[in-house]
Parts: C-alpha cells; structure tokens; sequence
C-alpha cells in the first residue's frame, strides 16, 4: 500500500497582461488565478488599473 500524497496543482496563476503562467497553486478544482508578473511593463499597467 502507498503512501503518496497525491497533490495535483490545479491552480494556476497567470498574468492578466501578458498570460504567462506566474505559478500554480493547490486548489480543490481547476482554476486560473489573475495577476501581474514581474514584468516592468504588466506592473505598470496593474498600477494603472489599481490607480483609479
Ligand atoms: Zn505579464
């Protein structure tokens, strides 16, 4: 009998501005969490969208 803990990430995290895959995540279902990665150009355009 086996041990493993089965951990499938389900989640992932995608930039809003670019859609590269930032990371993944352990959710429950599938699921594609928005953000911004660390490119100069999406945080600036996040800041953008924050700063209204
Ligand atoms: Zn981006």
């Amino acid at each position: 009998m086996q041990n493993t803990v089965n951990r499938v990430e389900l989640g992932t995290i995608v930039c809003r501005h670019c859609q590269a895959v930032i990371g993944t995540q352990d959710t429950e279902k599938v699921a594609f969490y928005y953000a911004a990665c660390e490119k100069e150009d999406c945080r600036k355009k996040e800041q953008a969208a924050e700063g209204r």
